[in-house]
């Protein structure tokens, strides 16, 4: 049987024989402590037991120094573990860091896309955007809505579309428009206004907004759109592919109606602005004296766009 040679931490008397491994710790930075063995100050420290429980704290170096196997490898294992969780924790908060200064790069990109834009923009679509506080403005929920959601994209440094920008103004207008009541009466009235808007949707088909201007104000109605407009439609495209045909077999390119193919019936969102008229029975709404339906129009006459309009609406979508 072979001599054991002495254990280094028995023969430096820090305990007996056999000594087990209790456990890592990092003392951080500025908070070091000395080595029980060597002396050396240590930052991590192994805290050893020996079978007298006396127990003491040494630095790694000095736990390899013993080649006392069982020691080491818990010693090492126990390091390898923490080295491990740390570097994942540094991970974890740069990762975090990362994502936090990308974030506020994002946001002092779109404030400052957000002043180039209202730099730019006209004076009165920056006001129509602030319509909400302009004093005397009656916006309702909806329009409110459609308001603070172009705010918002704007603050986010989107630029408003064309399109948008004339529904912001017109919302605007709208906003300070001096609204007259539907008129109540039992008889059908004689309607002149202009189409406001114009929609279809499956159960109703096409239907109309038409806004009425009158001394006092305007008010707006909403129904059907009449066949008879869908036939004038018809009427005025059949017209306007003939003249196109024509211009075609004379081989007339100045011609503005010349083209190679139909003409397609435009948008009948094209329309809106046209000045309509027909008789109706016009019923008020509950909620809006400003606001009111009309009933089975009759007599409906519409100014119709010229030839050369619709011709270049065509082209324009082509
Ligand atoms: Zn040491």
């Amino acid at each position: 049987m072979m001599t054991q040679a002495t254990h280094i931490f028995e023969a430096a008397n820090l305990g007996t024989a056999p000594f087990t491994f209790l456990g890592h710790a990092d003392r951080g930075r500025g908070n070091l402590t000395g080595c029980a063995y060597c002396g050396t100050a240590i930052r991590h420290e192994f805290l050893i037991a020996g079978a007298d429980d006396r127990k003491f704290v040494v630095g790694s170096e000095c736990v390899y120094k013993t080649g006392d196997a069982g020691l080491i490898g818990v010693a090492k294992k126990a390091e390898r573990a923490y080295r491990n969780a740390a570097a994942r924790e540094r991970r974890v908060a740069s990762g975090k860091a990362k994502r936090i200064s990308r974030r506020i790069a994002l946001l002092r990109e779109r404030r400052e896309k957000a002043r180039a834009i209202l730099a730019k923009m006209p004076g009165d679509v920056r006001n129509a955007l602030r319509v909400h506080r302009a004093p005397g403005a009656d916006l309702d929920i909806r329009m409110r809505l459609v308001v603070s959601d172009m705010r918002m994209r704007v603050g986010r440094g989107i630029q408003l579309s064309d399109k948008a920008t004339d529904w912001l103004l017109s919302i605007a207008r709208n906003a300070f428009a001096v609204k007259a009541e539907v008129p109540e009466v039992s008889y059908r009235t004689h309607v002149v206004g202009k189409l406001a808007s114009i929609k279809c949707d499956e159960d109703y088909g096409w239907r109309m907004l038409v806004e009425v201007q009158t001394d006092a104000g305007s008010y707006k109605i909403f129904g059907s759109v009449p066949v008879v407009f869908h036939d004038t439609m018809n009427k005025t495209m059949d017209k306007l592919n003939d003249l196109a045909r024509a211009a075609y077999n004379a081989g007339d390119e100045a011609s503005p109606f010349y083209s190679r193919m139909m003409f397609e019936r435009p948008e009948l969102r094209k329309f809106i602005g046209m000045e309509v008229s027909f008789d109706a029975q016009l019923i008020r709404s509950a909620r809006d004296a400003s606001f009111g339906f009309f009933k089975r129009p009759t007599k409906f006459k519409a100014e119709m766009p010229s030839l050369e309009t619709i011709a270049n609406w065509s082209r324009e979508a082509e």
